[in-house]
């Protein structure tokens, strides 16, 4: 069996293990990622938030990601089937930062990120799966992979960042993965020639459709004239359609007032898929020579297209750390780590949370709404849920329920 020598191994070319590789590699560390899949390959997670642009920038791929022609997003906009409508701008965000990001296809965007942190020098190797990890009690070690040749091989290192996303390879070897405290969903999605479009909406925004209690969809525009879509729920809903996952997903579509018209009769660029059960945690994010970054430490909900910017934020985050420890400094990964990720991810927390049980649609499709307050909510949106200077994160759950007397009183008031 072959046996390398490296100092970091990053496992994983998602967005996560790109921006993690490349940070490291810059500080002249020597580093390798090893991803299971041949790139391009599919992923969802096609809306971005604008916090995300700053870990996009600190690895050094704004450049090749702006050449590439992304369709931009400067907001979010949701509506409900009574026809209200809330609709955020990122321009009017409270917090100091990025106003707008892009909508892409995975497959596109982590190609790009992949092979940007090859031409940097860093190899990845495609086809690559991680079988075995064995640390040692100085926190160096032995993983095993099978080549695409179906061979063993081994790679030595110093540190492991552990971006492998939904595979979670060091959470389920080393027994650290924790039920999420959320109920299972389900999605139902395909990506659609969006003929009709522009009769609809500008592209330059997602649509966030509140279908039913509980049941909500995604309206994701790319640059080339297809839209993502996808219908979330808790897996029952999907129970009263029957047929093909296509014919399922048209006769939900077809229910809904804010798109049937739009959809109806577009081409399904591939049969709709499943994917469900997505929420999940562990109980630690790093350990003896290794950390875990993005999708790996805690997943929450796709509502509010937090996935890829805190999968990048943590990487950037972790990557910084990696290197102050390869440079012989004490680092604390729980306090500079673990506790300010939770941080962020609490606070998305409290807003899926209140978008489940209908908190978060009381607020958005109503009248009362003072200026300050929408833009301290578009902050969260844009993905700033570190500020401390925005009590909607900092105090989010005291605030939102605030909020919700807020408008209960004013309506008392109208009546
Ligand atoms: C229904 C749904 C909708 C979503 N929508 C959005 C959205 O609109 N916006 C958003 O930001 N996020 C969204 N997300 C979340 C998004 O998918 C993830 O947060 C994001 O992909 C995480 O990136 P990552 O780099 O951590 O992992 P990934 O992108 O999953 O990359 C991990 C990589 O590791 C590789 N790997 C796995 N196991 C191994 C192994 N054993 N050896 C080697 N390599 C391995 C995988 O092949 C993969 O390429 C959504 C999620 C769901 C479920």
């Amino acid at each position: 069996m072959t046996t390398e020598q490296v100092d970091v191994l990053v496992i994983g070319a998602g967005p996560s293990g790109s921006v993690a590789a490349s940070i490291i590699n810059k500080a002249g560390y020597k580093v390798k990622i090893v991803e299971k899949e041949q790139f391009p390959r599919f992923v969802i997670g096609e809306s971005l938030l604008p916090k995300c642009m700053e870990a996009l920038d600190a690895a050094g791929f704004l450049p090749a990601v702006k050449a590439h022609g992304f369709q931009e997003k400067y907001g979010a906009k949701f509506v409900n089937t009574a026809g209200q409508i809330m609709d955020f701008n990122f321009s009017d965000q409270f917090t100091e930062g990025w106003k707008w990001t892009w909508q892409v296809k995975r497959a596109e965007l982590d190609t790009l990120l992949a092979t940007e942190v090859e031409k940097m020098g860093v190899p990845v190797e495609y086809k690559t799966t991680v079988t075995d990890i064995k640390f040692a009690a100085d926190g160096s070690s032995t993983t095993t992979m099978t080549t695409p040749a179906g061979e063993a091989k081994q790679v030595e290192a110093k540190f492991i960042v552990d971006g492998s996303g939904y595979g979670r390879v060091i959470p389920r070897m080393f027994g650290m993965e924790r039920p999420s405290n959320l109920p299972p969903r389900k999605t139902l999605f395909t990506h659609i020639r969006d003929t009709r479009r522009n009769n609809y909406v500008e592209p330059n925004r997602i649509l966030i459709v509140d279908h039913a209690p509980g049941v909500w969809a995604w309206c994701i525009p790319f640059s080339d004239g297809i839209t993502s879509c996808g219908f979330v729920s808790e897996p029952g809903f999907f129970d009263a359609f029957t047929g093909t996952p296509e014919e399922q997903l048209r006769a939900i579509i077809a229910s809904d007032p804010n798109i049937a018209e739009r959809f109806e009769g577009c081409e399904f660029l591939f049969e709709p898929r499943v994917i469900q059960s997505w929420s999940a945690t562990c109980d630690k994010f790093f350990g003896d020579g290794f950390v875990l970054t993005g999708n790996v430490t805690e997943f929450l909900d796709p509502v509010f297209s937090s996935g890829v910017t805190l999968a990048v934020t943590s990487s950037r985050m972790a990557a910084d750390l990696v290197v102050r420890q390869l440079n012989g400094e004490k680092v604390d990964w729980q306090k500079d780590y673990m506790d300010v990720m939770m941080t962020g991810v609490d606070a998305f927390r409290t807003y899926v949370m209140a978008w489940y049980d209908g908190r978060l649609q009381k607020i958005f499709f109503n009248d009362y709404r003072p200026t300050d307050v929408v833009n301290k909510i578009c902050s969260v949106l844009a993905g700033y849920v570190w500020d401390q200077n925005n009590e909607y994160v900092k105090d989010s759950e005291n605030q939102v329920n605030r909020l919700i007397r807020m408008i209960d009183l004013s309506k008392q008031i109208e009546a």
